[in-house]
């Protein structure tokens, strides 16, 4: 049920304190069903979290994490299992002001190689695999502003290779990325609505999707709101701007003492145009009980006779 009853539109009363913990804790709840995606997106996290290769004692290795959301940890934990019943080693670490999550996944001979792997290289081919890395370096590297704030999405490269690749994937899903560099790390970034969009959907956080498309619908609400007002505002300051202009015609007309000299019709009309410069044709005809192309025509004759007029300041003011 909304609050306060009659009102649709849902903006958020309060901003969270951070949407992009939001989302990624609720990329961290889905687990892809294949296989191949699961390595996809534990790649992505370790990759975009900057993991490291810890040789074990004997001869294995095992992929090490430090992380900074419980969520994520244990969905590295999850997807170890899931990938190759990978053991893991979980630590909780609080240190000065915030905890974190220190992960050992030890690593089947078979999957090392996939830890290792350039950037390039590790740019899965199947579309599936594609969406679960880029959700893996979101997890591991990315960020999203509310979308009441302006849009901005982003991944820290763990390395310029890394920029690269991650941009190709974003312009494979059909999602426009630029690069820049912030304090030495290249930050691969969305700014428009509708890749943001794209991208937050393609990578399953719909709830995200949702909180994104309610502000668009108020945004672009009250962005009609005030294109109308801006009409209207235009509208009107034309009636006065016009109103005004043939008031002061037939000033003129008036000082000049041809005004006098006019059919009653035309002085008629002079007098209630003078009294109303703020009102509109359609307004004034009816206040006259004329037609409005009657005032309309009657002002206009007015504006010509002014013409005629010449006073000695506009004489000036032509030859000059
Ligand atoms: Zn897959």
């Amino acid at each position: 049920m909304a609050r306060g009853g009659e009102d649709q539109i849902l903006i958020p009363e309060v901003v969270p304190i951070s949407f992009s913990a939001d989302v990624k804790n609720e990329m961290a709840g889905l687990l892809p069903a294949r296989p191949c995606c699961q390595l996809s997106e534990l790649l992505g996290i370790y990759f975009g979290a900057r993991g490291r290769l810890l040789r074990r004692p004997g001869d294995g290795r095992a992929a090490y994490f430090s992380l900074l959301r419980n969520a994520v940890a244990r969905k590295v934990v999850r997807l170890g299992r899931a990938v190759g019943q990978m053991e893991a080693k979980y630590q909780a670490v609080k240190t000065k002001k915030r905890m974190t999550f220190f992960i050992e996944l030890s690593l089947p001979p078979g999957l090392e190689g996939a830890f290792t792997q350039s950037a390039a290289a590790a740019m899965p081919d199947a579309a599936c695999d594609r969406k679960a890395m880029l959700r893996g370096l979101f997890l591991g590297c990315g960020s999203v502003n509310a979308p009441s704030t302006r849009y901005h999405l982003e991944y820290v490269a763990p390395a310029p290779s890394w920029a690269a690749t991650i941009r190709r994937l974003l312009e494979d899903a059909g999602v426009t990325a630029g690069v820049t560099e912030r304090a030495g790390q290249e930050v691969v970034y969305v700014k428009d609505g509708d890749g943001i969009v794209r991208l937050l959907s393609l990578m399953g956080a719909s709830r995200a999707v949702m909180e994104f498309e309610n502000v668009r619908v108020v945004r672009s609400v009250s962005g009609e709101v005030n294109r109308r007002l801006n009409f209207e505002t235009a509208n009107i300051s034309k009636t006065i701007g016009s109103g005004l202009r043939q008031a002061s015609a037939i000033e003129r007309l008036e000082s000049s003492g041809r005004l006098e000299r006019l059919p009653k019709a035309l002085k008629e009309m002079a007098r209630w145009r003078l009294a109303n410069p703020e009102l509109n044709l359609s307004e004034l005809a009816v206040r006259m009980k004329l037609s409005k192309s009657a005032v309309n025509h009657r002002l206009r004759r007015l504006l010509e006779l002014s013409e005629q007029v010449v006073q000695p300041h506009d004489h000036v003011r032509r030859s000059a």
